[in-house]
């Protein structure tokens, strides 16, 4: 049965099946410090008769949030130390992101902004700031890419987001305009022509990527929306977090990627889970996350490879992470492990002859 409205407290989720009544104390605890909500599209893909449900994991609340151990940071990746202006992140010279709005449709329980976005975070950006955030976009000639993200841009109307994307449109040097979301997965009936259409008016290419980390939550109304995305030249890319108990399997990695290229959307990265306060319970060793690329290298198509990466915490920036499958073994010569984890030697280049084709 699909629910009408998104659940957003656990006796909600009680009430729905989600909880057990003897869980609803300690997750209104959770609820008191981090925000809740569960889609009518994923309540619906929830498996009730399974505890270890991966998509009830992603967004019921669990005692275990209240744990925090002293790595995690309530800013992991460093966006408040790169924030020029209110609702910009400049941390790489030729893009930015903008942070309009600090709502999304679900709250994901290892969300690396979780002190920022719900009903109590940083909000949404006053007219006057959205001005200075606009402002600071069209004063830096170095800005190629701008990256809605938050919180999730995909929650404000068609019209507020035309609205942005127009004034977008008037800044030459501004060339690309990405979104970063999980409407399509979670919410994906508000995808429709008119969401679309604003999307497209800012008259840049247009990338949208879509955050999923199950096969299941690609549903055939997941896919139809992404389908209305793509066929209206909005290319889609993939973004995964690795998370224990949700995806940290090579099987179901596997066809997660599958599922997403299937959908017309490219993988393009695979976070390691960012040291969010009480998300221990989610995170995996780095090794582990290691193999399980290098597993899916060989077992699925090159299109299905996701680039495996770590916001280094503190803010300085993203670094890949696979296991490196090259090594030089003498001077210029090389070993290269094949997916089979055969090595093989690579010889080195010719000594430039210092020859000319002039
Ligand atoms: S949708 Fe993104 S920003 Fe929102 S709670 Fe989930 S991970 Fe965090």
């Amino acid at each position: 049965m699909k629910l009408d409205r998104t659940l957003r407290n656990p006796a909600d989720l009680v009430a729905a099946g989600l909880l057990p009544e003897a869980r609803q104390a300690e997750a209104d605890a959770v609820a008191v410090r981090y925000a809740v909500a569960v889609t009518p599209a994923m309540a619906a893909l929830i498996d009730r008769g399974d505890p270890a449900d991966p998509i009830a994991r992603q967004f019921v609340p669990d005692a275990r949030e209240l744990q925090t151990t002293p790595e995690e940071r309530d800013d992991p990746i460093g966006d408040l130390s790169h924030s020029p202006v209110e609702g910009i992140v400049h941390r790489y010279p030729d893009r930015v992101l903008l942070k309009a709005v600090h709502v999304c449709p679900v709250y994901c329980r290892f969300c690396f902004r979780r002190e920022m976005v719900g009903p109590e975070g940083l909000g949404t950006l006053s007219p006057d700031a959205l001005d200075r955030a606009i402002g600071y976009i069209a004063a830096h000639p170095e800005i190629w890419e701008v990256i809605l993200t938050g919180g999730d841009p995909l929650v404000l109307s068609a019209r507020r987001l035309r609205e942005m994307m127009e004034r977008l449109a008037t800044i030459d040097h501004v060339r690309i305009v990405r979104i970063h979301t999980r409407v399509p997965v979670v919410a994906p009936e508000r995808i429709d022509a008119g969401l679309v259409a604003a999307i497209r008016s800012s008259g840049k290419a247009s990338y949208l990527a879509v955050h999923a980390n199950h096969a299941r939550e690609l549903t055939p109304e997941a896919r139809a929306a992404c389908a209305q995305l793509s066929d209206a030249g909005i290319v889609l890319l993939g973004q995964t977090v690795l998370l224990r108990g949700v995806n940290d399997d090579v099987e179901t990695m596997a066809a997660l990627m599958r599922a997403m290229v299937e959908t017309r959307i490219k993988p393009y990265y695979l976070h390691h889970p960012d040291l969010a306060p009480g998300t221990a319970h989610f995170r995996v060793p780095i090794a582990e996350g290691q193999a399980l690329v290098a597993a899916l290298r060989g077992r699925i198509s090159g299109l299905c490879q996701p680039t495996y990466i770590l916001d280094i915490p503190g803010g300085h920036g993203k670094a890949p992470i696979a296991a490196n499958p090259i090594e030089e073994v003498a001077p210029g010569c090389h070993a290269v492990t094949d997916f089979r984890g055969q090595r093989h030697l690579y010889p080195p280049a010719p000594e430039s002859s210092g020859d000319s084709t002039s």
